[in-house]
């Protein structure tokens, strides 16, 4: 059975990204603020910002000769330039590939190359990731340009290659090109380890922007909204169009610490919070946030991982503040379902955005009806238009028709409510936005002297609304199971690995890990073995 969006499909933008997100509908003057850096205060107002994303297009074309379609990465924690340098060089026609801050250099190298980025622009405070990774992806020392005003080893800031005024007009775009025109990569693990470019074309996102718009009803040029999701992320940018087409002021934070959202919500009279559960935790459990003025805040949309309903209620008990669960992938343009603001229903993460279809596939691939668990496929012009340069994976991820596989476990009521109950992709989320990969785990721990095999699987800790990596090993012969053993393999692996990998549920031995005949591990079944190992 083929589920379609209880609601109409909207008219597709015919328009690029830059032309759409500064076609400015709720006319709001060139001197309304938009775009207000949380820490310093810089701010941007709607009119610096077509100003100055001009002068980024100009001088990114005379100064580094930068041609429609070649590619720019930007490495960097969220900052008030971030959306000058992203959107700056979609009006130069070019594409943008947004890097996790928190990447070592070898991630970075790894996305560098596979994105064929030609210019990189970096935060300071990581230049040093990035200056290796420009190497490895031979990126000249004059093409990598710094957030900022200052020179560093070198390294020049962006403002260098502006020429005083000169600004272009951003390239335009037909609507067959918007159509086939790659504007965004952005990086994802997708159902199976490797990270892959997820190509976002100019439609993908005008359309993801368009429904959002024609659903969401309370917010609009009175609007401010956190922006602290990080940019690199296809919620976080999302988020930075969003404010463009409503005409809405951002505040963007690079931090995640209760304190400081709370402060900047009292200081700021922020209405919007979008974000993940760990963070929806974290606000419930620290006695500090009540001692702010929460009270500007209208609604949270959390998505990005799962939140339960006890959560959501103590929540709303505490701070009386509404929350509504998203679901989404990078491949689907962020969230692809969303509550009925007129109905909300307990446990569900909402139903079928506009333009929208859905199928849901037993292990069989038989297509399954309401209230039967499977394999969802998800069909519309959001979904992005492949895997960078993979071709086997795209063709593997998006059937004949269309639907793209999300590799989630769910079923849809009568009524058209999605309810998550499990992944069937090897991916663990860590911290509701990070892809920690469990092979790149297993590695590590197959190079320790005791382990003879491994399986590394997500625990979902209800306490920690997330994740946790979790390891089963079989150790060799002359080693005996032990707790300094299993706290000896974890530090092993934990002091190799950025933090959000680490196994924070624990080592647990098993005698043999359950395979396959052809050797892949039935992480399900582990699953199954976690539950009941947990609750000893
Ligand atoms: P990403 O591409 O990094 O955004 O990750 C997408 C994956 O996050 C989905 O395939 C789901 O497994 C998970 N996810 C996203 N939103 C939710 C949600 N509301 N509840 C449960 N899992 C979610």
């Amino acid at each position: 059975m083929i589920f379609k969006s209880k609601y109409p499909d909207i008219k597709i933008p015919q328009a690029g990204i830059y032309q759409y997100v500064t076609s400015n509908p709720n006319k709001i003057p060139d001197e309304k603020v938009i775009y207000v850096d949380g820490v310093t205060g810089r701010s941007y107002t709607f009119g610096e910002f077509k100003h100055e994303t001009k002068k980024f297009a100009a001088g990114l074309q005379d100064k580094l000769e930068f041609k429609r379609g070649d590619v720019l990465a930007i490495f960097s924690p969220n900052q008030v330039d971030y959306p000058i340098v992203l959107l700056g060089t979609i009006a130069a026609g070019g594409k943008v590939t947004t890097a996790n801050p928190i990447y070592e250099t070898t991630k970075l190298s790894y996305q560098l190359i596979d994105s064929g980025a030609s210019v990189l622009i970096v935060h300071p405070e990581i230049l040093e990731a990035a200056i290796e990774a420009s190497i490895d992806a031979k990126i000249p020392a004059s093409r990598v340009l710094l957030f900022g005003d200052k020179e560093i080893k070198g390294y020049k800031p962006y403002c260098s290659v502006l020429i005083n005024d000169r600004v272009i007009e951003p390239i335009y775009y037909t609507p067959e090109e918007a159509k086939s025109t790659t504007a965004y990569f952005l990086y994802s693990s997708g159902t199976t380890g490797k990270r892959k470019g997820v190509e976002i074309t100019h439609t993908n996102m005008v359309v993801r922007l368009a429904q959002e718009n024609s659903m969401e009803c309370n917010l609009g040029p009175h609007s401010i909204i956190m922006a602290v999701l990080p940019l690199c992320n296809v919620w976080g940018s999302i988020i930075l169009h969003k404010i463009l087409m409503l005409g809405a002021t951002a505040i963007i934070h690079s931090n995640f610490s209760v304190e400081m959202i709370c402060e900047s919500i009292q200081t700021f009279k922020i209405n919007r919070i979008y974000t993940t559960p760990p963070i929806i935790l974290n606000l419930v459990n620290d006695p500090s946030a009540q001692q702010f003025d929460l009270s500007s805040v209208d609604k949270i949309i959390c998505g990005g991982a799962p939140l339960s309903d006890q959560s959501e209620r103590t929540f709303y008990n505490i701070f009386k503040i509404p929350i509504s669960r998203g679901y989404g992938l990078t491949e689907t343009g962020g969230i692809a379902t969303f509550p009925d603001t007129m109905k909300k229903v307990p446990g569900s993460v909402g139903i079928l955005f506009p333009n929208i279809k859905a199928k849901i596939l037993s292990d069989d691939c038989h297509e399954l009806g309401c209230n039967e668990p499977g394999e969802l496929w998800i069909h519309g012009p959001n979904i992005m238009k492949s895997y960078l340069n993979n071709k086997v994976a795209t063709d593997a991820a998006i059937d004949k028709d269309g639907f793209f596989n999300t590799g989630d476990i769910v079923y849809v009521d009568e009524q058209g409510n999605y309810f998550i109950v499990d992944r069937n992709k090897e991916i663990i989320k860590g911290l509701g936005l990070y892809h920690v990969v469990p092979s790149e785990l297993e590695s590590i721990l197959l190079t320790h002297a005791a382990v003879s095999d491994a399986a590394v699987i997500g625990y979902y800790s209800e306490k920690d609304a997330t994740e946790l990596p979790t390891a089963y090993v079989t150790i060799k012969n002359g080693y005996k199971q032990s707790r300094a053993l299993a706290e000896e393999i974890q530090s092993f692996v934990d002091e190799k690995v950025l933090s959000y990998k680490r196994l924070r549920g624990g080592i647990l031995f098993i005698d043999r890990i359950p395979k396959t005949a052809s050797g892949k591990i039935l992480r399900r079944l582990l699953k199954e073995s976690l539950k009941n190992d947990m609750k000893k």
